[in-house]
């Protein structure tokens, strides 16, 4: 759910983020297709307006008979699932008193955590984050918990978020540093991990990293291609972002309709820094970006299918 400038905005951010949830899906290997749905709204609504809209938009999605799937992201959460659980059973990330598996906010950061090391070891040639330096941008639902994880394993953290007291806050619960929002591209650090807007990287933005590492949550982080190549040129390495921010699909999917333990979440979690060491060393034998070879994979993985 989110404010566009126009209804055709809406749409085309829709259609990336549809297009995005098939690669994720595939390159995770889990036996679906991908599909988003956008709430357009002028403000962020709260209270009855909220629940009323989240019945409507539950009509809608009971309309498709279970071909469509929905769960919450950007502005929504556990408790506009539960909304939608009371007209419909197609949807993931209720509240676990209300049947389902939580948010899938936790799990992605998890497998973020995952990318990070397994970016980090390909860069430096070890995963430790002690003595690192990673920028968390976003101090949201999957941008707080990574800044936790982060922290216990020896990383200096610094937050950036629009709501300088949410960054504040993650930084002063993680004996880190808040930024300001719009000095985060000059500001020195191993990993810039983007977990709040998409869009981010783009031929104005890339060249003012300083950066050796870009791996976090956001969707849809390259404006356009020709980003990853500049990305590629300038020998920062980039984790494709529907291969690193997979992990709260991974834990709707496998807790909610494949019938996992615990633990069989964990090393599927686990397997996300596998995925991305792969499609590094290929992208690295081919000579091409990372995104480009991570498209490649989930090309593979569809025809195969
Ligand atoms: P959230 O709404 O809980 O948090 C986003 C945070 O980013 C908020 O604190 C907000 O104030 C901040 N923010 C917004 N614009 C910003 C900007 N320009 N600069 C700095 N901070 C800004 O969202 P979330 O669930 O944490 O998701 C974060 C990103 O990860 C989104 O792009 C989302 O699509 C993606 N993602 C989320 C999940 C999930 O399970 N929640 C899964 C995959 C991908």
């Amino acid at each position: 759910m989110k404010v566009y400038g126009t209804p055709a905005e809406a749409l085309e951010d829709a259609m990336r983020l549809s297009a995005a949830m098939t690669r994720k899906l595939a390159v995770a290997g889990l036996p679906f297709g991908g599909g988003k749905a956008v709430i357009a709204v002028p403000e962020i609504p709260g209270g009855e307006q909220r629940r009323a809209l989240f019945l409507r938009y539950a009509d809608l999605v009971a309309s498709l008979g279970g071909t469509y799937r929905t769960s919450s992201d950007m502005n929504t959460g556990e408790a506009d699932m539960d909304v939608i659980g009371e007209r419909t059973e197609y949807v993931f990330g209720r509240s676990v008193q209300a049947g389902g598996s939580g948010s899938p906010a936790p799990p992605t950061a998890v497998g973020v955590y995952h990318g990070i090391r397994a970016s980090l070891s390909h860069v430096f040639g070890s995963d430790d984050l002690e003595g690192r330096t990673v920028l968390v941008q976003g101090a949201g639902g999957v941008g707080s918990p990574l800044a936790d994880q982060l922290a216990n394993a020896g990383a200096s953290v610094l937050v950036a978020d629009i709501d300088p007291g949410r960054a504040h806050a993650v930084a002063a619960r993680v004996g880190g540093a808040a930024l300001p929002a719009d000095q985060l591209y000059e500001t020195d650090c191993d990993v810039y991990a983007p977990c709040a807007v998409g869009g981010i990287l783009s031929v104005a933005t890339v060249p003012r990293l300083r950066c050796r590492i870009v791996a976090g949550s956001a969707n849809n982080q390259l404006a356009e291609p020709e980003a990853a190549d500049l990305l590629h040129a300038r020998g920062i390495l980039y984790a494709p972002d529907f291969v690193i921010n997979a992990g709260g699909a991974i834990a709707i999917v496998g807790l909610e309709q494949l019938g996992w333990t615990e633990s069989e979440l964990d090393t599927a979690l686990a397997r996300i820094g596998e995925t991305l060491r792969q499609t590094y060393e290929r992208a690295d034998a081919r000579g091409i970006s990372t995104a480009a070879a991570a498209d490649l994979l989930a090309e593979e993985r569809l025809r195969a299918g």
